[in-house]
């Protein structure tokens, strides 16, 4: 087949992305969806290609391999509950029409999250992918890219030609992993390979606490698995820690190995790598404290600002954006200089009617449902209201620039002075804290505040770690706690090893 094209190989590129949380009361709806596209096929690629993800990458190294490019659609919501039944219809639906309307199809690039729940199945991802199969036949090459936090199934795997992830959390690699993943489609559609691969799971609900690649113990593991992508006859090796607010069989830590036609070496190299993500068990031992003696350590700390990480409300992973039990215990603990953000549509409009430089008092928070908390009464000045639109330049977790938390206001809060300030810094959408502009757009300097809240696990370190004096993780109830006793498991392996810490 090499050298064989009259034309040039027509690739579809797309992608559709949830991480559903099966904990959080809101589902997730086709409206929640965003998919970008232009007047134009052309515009539309040119569109998604600027940008830092997989699409972009898929872009970026399909023009390099000389493809001919065909989008269908890009679609992404926040983190949230289980996608409803009619959202999974309406976008595969779309996708599938996209891709029967293409000109003679080569291959197709597909992005999807690995960690979707959907109303009626527990595995989304790998339901598109069936559905994809049916539409389209078991032939066409069809390589897949997931989050690092996806929770991977045998079907999946078998109904996939490639299957890769981000081998990184903060995901700064999402645009490589696009790109590697054009590469390999060009060696599949010349005939150069053959891919087969091999999923070994280890057992294990990798806790969110320690899903950090840049440190041990993910560090060593992440740097075997770019050793052994080297390879000869490998064509790609994931590990992925999986994402563990999904009650769904397929869920935990997966290795992912594609070689070119060699079942014996994937299996050796994913039962290796599995073997060693099953040996730093000792070294997941959760020892987080709860809020009120985070708050304590935090006030009594010298190496200012100190970040606490309220974890059961990590935003990036689904949660609700307005718990109250850092905010709440703050104030019991009648701490300083501090900064809380809550997503609140409520209370913006509370802040707006005061008008700035207006008395502020309202509850905040707690509204979106029982399980983060009760509304907190803040009384305070309203120091800024703006339109919650913020650009980052650096490279962030997610590779996103421009962010829009929508109508905003910062509440200074009574007891502070003109040198230590307290805000409580309102959002009408849910903002994940992966930039620091979230706080500079708003008129609050980080370094200057004593404690700063993030409703987060790890995603937010590559933006807070360069300006934090300490970071503390705190163990809070939520739709993302990182303690899994506080939830009640339905469809999760019962012996899998983290599960009861
Ligand atoms: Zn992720």
């Amino acid at each position: 087949m090499q050298g064989a094209w009259a034309q040039r190989p027509v690739i579809a590129v797309g992608g559709i992305l949830h991480e559903s949380n099966s904990f959080h009361s809101v589902k997730t709806r086709l409206d929640d969806f965003r998919r970008p596209s232009a007047a134009t096929p052309q515009a539309t690629l040119d569109q998604w290609a600027d940008n830092l993800d997989e699409i972009a990458g898929y872009i970026q190294g399909g023009r390099k391999a000389g493809f001919d490019l065909y989008p269908t659609i890009a679609a992404r919501a926040t983190p949230a509950g289980p996608v409803t039944d009619a959202a999974l219809d309406a976008l595969t639906g779309e996708l599938i029409a996209k891709l029967k309307a293409a000109p003679k199809l080569d291959g197709i690039l597909l992005a999807l999250h690995g960690a979707m729940v959907t109303e009626s199945f527990p595995h989304g991802d790998a339901e598109i992918v069936r559905r994809v199969r049916a539409a389209l036949g078991d032939k066409i090459p069809l390589v897949v890219t997931h989050d690092f936090h996806a929770n991977v199934s045998p079907e999946i795997v078998a109904q996939t030609t490639v299957l890769l992830t981000y081998k990184t959390c903060p995901h700064i690699d999402q645009k490589e992993r696009g790109m590697q993943a054009a590469g390999i489609m060009a060696r599949i559609v010349t005939g150069e390979v053959k891919p087969v691969q091999a999923l070994v799971k280890p057992g294990m609900l990798y806790n969110i606490r320690y899903q950090y690649t840049s440190v041990p113990p993910l560090r060593p593991i992440y740097d075997e698995e770019l050793r052994l992508e080297k390879e000869p006859g490998v064509l790609a090796v994931s590990v992925s820690g999986g994402y563990q607010y999904a009650d769904v069989p397929a869920m935990g830590a997966s290795v992912i190995v594609a070689t070119d036609g060699d079942r014996t070496q994937a299996q050796t190299i994913a039962k290796k790598l599995s073997g060693m993500l099953w040996a730093t068990r000792d070294q997941l031992k959760l020892n987080v404290p709860e809020p009120a003696e985070a708050v304590r350590r935090a006030m009594s700390s010298t190496k200012a600002p100190v970040v606490l990480v309220e974890m059961g409300d990590n935003i990036g992973g689904g949660s609700a954006g307005d718990a109250t039990f850092m905010l709440s215990e703050l104030v019991r603990q009648k701490a300083r200089g501090w900064v809380v953000a809550l997503a609140d549509r409520a209370a913006v409009a509370e802040a707006v009617k005061a008008g700035i430089g207006g008395r502020f008092s309202s509850p905040a928070g707690g509204r979106t449902d029982k399980i983060h908390g009760d509304p907190v009464n803040i009384t305070g000045r309203v120091k800024t209201i703006y339109d919650g639109q913020f650009r980052e330049t650096e490279i962030r977790h997610g590779g996103q620039m421009y962010y829009n938390q929508g109508l905003s206001a910062v509440i200074e809060v009574d007891g502070s002075t003109r040198d230590l300030a307290s805000y409580v810094l309102l959002t009408t959408e849910r903002q994940v804290p992966f930039s620091l502009h979230q706080l500079i757009s708003a008129g609050i300097l980080p370094e200057r505040q004593k404690i700063l809240v993030v409703k987060a696990a790890v995603a937010f370190r590559a933006a807070y770690e360069p300006i934090a004096g300490e970071i503390i993780e705190v163990d809070t109830p939520g739709a993302t706690a990182i303690n899994p006793r506080r939830f009640t498991w339905k469809r999760v392996p019962h012996d899998l090893f983290g599960l009861r810490p």
